[in-house]
């Protein structure tokens, strides 16, 4: 089973994966919990020049494509392998990040980021993506240091925030959209409740 959490700035995405890991792995499933960009020693590099403010500003395609090797070799080399040895991967980001940031964010066509992360990736989807929704306002508060990426425009921050929604819209049956500004137990109560019928099946 593959779980992923998406969302902008400070929505809580690392907190609530690593709430259900440990639920799951109290319940006795071996649980890999990784994220995007850099859980590779590739991915690492990818995110050292993606996200340091020495990098300054980068082509959108390049960005993407940086974004794409990352993920290609997380894929690769973490998620499928644990995947096929039956084990739960819970993400903290995948090609939904890429899609709202270098899609909407950076405006590049949709469907062109999507094919290069539809490629990236071989396709693999999860099974459930967890969008924990937060007005950018809220979210970029949460943080006294600013990369690259946090120092962007308010206006760039609402494009992500708005497509990821319009991605949770499209595609009901494998997304759960909750409000991040939630008590932290109810939020992960409410993705225990979504995520353990998925490991009966
Ligand atoms: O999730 P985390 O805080 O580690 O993400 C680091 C930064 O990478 C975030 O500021 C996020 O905005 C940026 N990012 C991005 N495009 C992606 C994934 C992450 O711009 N596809």
């Amino acid at each position: 089973v593959f779980v992923c959490f998406e969302g902008g700035e400070g929505s809580g995405k690392s907190t609530q994966s690593r709430l259900l890991r440990e639920h799951l792995e109290q319940h006795g499933h071996e649980v890999v919990l990784t994220f995007e960009p850099g859980d590779t020693p590739v991915g690492q590099q990818v995110r050292r020049i993606v996200l340091s403010p020495e990098t300054g500003a980068l082509a959108p395609k390049a960005e993407v494509l940086l974004y794409a090797a990352d993920k290609a070799e997380h894929v690769d080399t973490v998620v499928r392998p644990a995947l096929e040895r039956g084990a739960v991967v819970v993400t903290d980001r995948y090609v939904d990040s890429t899609l709202a940031y270098q899609g909407a964010g950076r405006t590049l066509p949709a469907h062109e980021v999507e094919q290069i992360g539809r490629w990236a990736t071989g396709d693999l989807r999860p099974h459930l993506t967890v969008l924990l929704d937060l007005e950018p306002e809220q979210g970029l508060g949460r943080f006294a240091e600013r990369d690259r990426i946090e120092g962007e425009s308010l206006g760039f921050h609402q494009r992500v925030r708005a497509a990821f929604l319009d991605l949770a819209r499209l595609d009901d049956a494998h997304y759960l959209v909750l409000d991040a500004r939630r008590p932290v137990d109810e939020i992960a109560a409410a993705v225990r409740d979504r995520v353990t019928p998925l490991l009966a099946q």
